[in-house]
């Protein structure tokens, strides 16, 4: 079945993306994912790339292209697609344990040390997870960022969090 006919990407589709980071690029540090395969009239992502990691270039129909070398992790992207399809995945922060920031627009939002559920691409369960951290900062225009702890292998599986109950 198609991406566009079931809707969401396979883990190993996303690993197949030409835009999906290097092994030599997870080494570095905290990587963004992109996980946009359609030729789409959209360019966000690379024009909030400050440094220059993220190419669309004309027409602007062309899938983004992705240069590891030059992506800091700031997640300045996750908070601009408009798809809510880039990630950033941190493989380095400890031998077991990776991170995964995510766009998450629901309230409340979580807090950091909270144990939340971290769900797949299909919004499936996947494991416990605690929260790294939350911003919220203006300059997101009002996209919260979430970044969970998870297992290694795991990272790339998880890519967002169940909603919280309504107080
Ligand atoms: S995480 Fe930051 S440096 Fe990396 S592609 Fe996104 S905006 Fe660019
Ligand atoms: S902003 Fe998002 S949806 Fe638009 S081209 Fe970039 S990755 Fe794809």
């Amino acid at each position: 079945m198609s991406v566009k006919e079931k809707g969401y990407l396979t883990t190993e589709e996303v690993r197949a993306l030409p835009q999906y980071p290097t092994e030599e690029d997870f080494k570095r540090g905290p990587m963004a994912v992109i996980e946009c395969p359609q030729e789409i009239p959209c360019n966000p992502c690379e024009t909030s790339c400050r440094f220059n990691a993220i190419h669309v270039g004309k027409p602007i129909t062309t899938i983004p292209q992705f240069t590891g070398e030059n992506c800091t992790g700031c997640a300045v992207c996750v908070t601009r697609c408009p798809g809510l399809a880039i990630f950033v995945v941190d493989k380095t922060y400890s031998e077991d344990m990776a991170t995964v920031t995510f766009p998450h627009e629901y309230r409340p939002l979580p807090k950091k040390g909270d144990i939340v559920d971290a769900v797949n691409r299909q919004g499936q369960f996947v494991c416990k997870a605690e929260v790294l951290r939350v911003l919220n900062p203006k300059a997101f225009d009002h996209t919260s960022i979430v970044t969970l702890i998870v297992p290694q292998d795991v990272v790339d599986d998880v890519r967002g969090m169940k909603r919280l109950p309504r107080d």
